[in-house]
């Protein structure tokens, strides 16, 4: 049987997931030959801030210090609070009454980890990992349409791109974001899990300069991270590009969504009738967004599985699990999903440890990642006045915030890692 010495892997999509893999299996497997497919004509991210915190940034240094040191450098300028803060809590829609809080005041504090964190302007962090890439590694308007089994026994995977051009591989790790091609030859176009659905939520986000926002907000608050809670609705606030920027993303609800754009241009005036009730400050900020777009915000069901065999085919980040934002934590999980799958790779020779690997971190990445798109979903309606058993009753909603962090936060990926190992090696999880 034919097979290609080294194995040459396929990347398909360069975005956070993408670019790590590359970073990180052009570091851990030397005489890999590895390329990576875009269907873009360059390298870019869509919306403004991301954030990371201190469990991503630790992994970050695991996959390659130079990781951690982009994200630094893209984070550095952001106001550090002593102890650190996930978010301020504050209730933003008027229609909250009671007697025990102020609207607009801090209700509670989300207490984050210590270490390196903060929001990063998307197209600055991916700039810094681009330049971790050598040149001749990617191949750009290569928009991946088909995969099918080289003819020769090989187990080969043969790639057809949308231009007519094919490619072969020994196996190809999908990272091509929520509406993967991957996904649906992985679990085949018919499965319900193959496309995301719907969440119920969708988001306004934009950017204002830091002076505008202190404007608005005084000096302090809005150089500090900030959720403004209300009914079927919550509104973020953080600042990123070394403090210069603050990032702002609204969230409201509707229960379908039709359109097949899931980015639609919008009013101010549609947009501000979403917080016609909530806080001067609220809709001051609102207002403030120039040229509003909606986002509707789609999530995946749980995969029975994030790989194939027949040819080799394994999903990594977004193409996997993607989730809603609202615990922060879905570029997070590509981080995770990088480090474990390359430290894998590395031990592989040919195709068959291939697939122990693909095994293994299918095994220990699975549950993880998926409870992660369950528990973010359950995290919206919670900020929304939403949650079950909670609505608007602010204490309740305090007592499950501060739990819901710690199993993304306190994780030791690590012993993942030895774990996924000791599966490769023929033991039993
Ligand atoms: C509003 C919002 C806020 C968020 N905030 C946070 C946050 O604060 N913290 C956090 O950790 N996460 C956050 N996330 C989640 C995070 O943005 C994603 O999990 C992450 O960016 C996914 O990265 P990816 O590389 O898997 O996918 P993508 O970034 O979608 O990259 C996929 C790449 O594949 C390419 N591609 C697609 N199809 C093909 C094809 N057929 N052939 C070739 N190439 C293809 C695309 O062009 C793209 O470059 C947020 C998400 C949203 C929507």
């Amino acid at each position: 049987m034919p097979q290609s010495h080294p194995p040459t892997i396929a990347i398909i999509g360069g975005g956070i997931a993408g670019l790590t893999l590359t970073i990180a299996l052009l570091k851990k497997c030397p005489d890999l030959h590895l390329t990576l497919y875009e269907s873009a004509p360059s390298f870019g991210e869509i919306g403004a801030g991301v954030g990371f915190e201190p469990v991503m940034v630790r992994t970050m240094s695991l996959i390659d210090p130079r990781i951690a040191l982009a994200f630094e450098k893209c984070s550095r300028g952001n106001t550090v609070t002593e102890p650190p803060r996930w978010f301020t809590v504050r209730v933003g829609d008027q229609r909250r009454g009671g007697k025990k809080i102020k609207i607009g005041d801090e209700v509670f504090v989300m207490p984050a980890r210590r270490g390196p964190r903060g929001g990063v302007h998307r197209a600055h962090f991916l700039d810094e990992l681009v330049k971790l890439v050598p040149a001749g590694i990617a191949q750009f308007k290569k928009k991946l349409a088909s995969i099918t089994e080289a003819q020769d026994g090989s187990g080969d995977a043969v790639l057809h791109f949308g231009d007519g051009t094919s490619a072969r591989h020994s196996a190809v790790l999908g990272c091509d974001g929520i509406k993967a091609r991957t996904r649906a030859l992985v679990l085949g176009d018919e499965e319900a899990a193959a496309k995301a659905v719907f969440s119920g939520k969708y988001a306004y986000r934009g950017l204002l300069q830091m002076e505008k926002a202190v404007e608005i907000m005084g000096d302090v608050t809005p150089r500090t991270p900030q959720m403004f809670m209300g009914y079927h609705g919550h509104v973020l606030t953080f600042p990123i590009a070394n403090g210069s920027l603050f990032n702002v993303v609204a969230f409201s609800s509707r229960p379908t969504w039709e359109n097949p754009n899931w980015v639609v241009p919008t009013t101010q005036e549609d947009m501000l009738k979403d917080y016609a009730d909530w806080t001067p400050t609220v809709r001051k900020i609102m207002a403030s967004l120039q040229k509003p777009d909606v986002w509707a915000l789609f999530n995946h069901l749980p995969a029975s599985t994030y790989y194939t065999t027949k040819p080799l085919i394994c999903l990594v980040g977004d193409a996997a699990h993607a989730t809603t934002p609202h615990q922060g934590a879905g570029a997070g999980m590509c981080i995770e999903d990088v480090y474990i799958l390359s430290e894998l790779l590395s031990q592989c020779r040919d195709r068959s440890t291939i697939e122990k690997a693909f095994e293994a971190y299918d095994a220990v990445r699975r549950p993880r990642s998926q409870k992660l798109v369950r528990t973010s979903r359950e995290a919206g309606m919670l900020w929304d006045f939403e949650g079950e058993g909670v609505d608007d009753d602010l204490e309740k909603l305090e007592e499950n915030a501060l739990r819901r962090m710690d199993w993304i936060w306190d994780y030791e990926i690590v012993e993942d890692l030895e774990r996924a190992k000791g599966m490769m090696e023929g033991g039993s999880d």
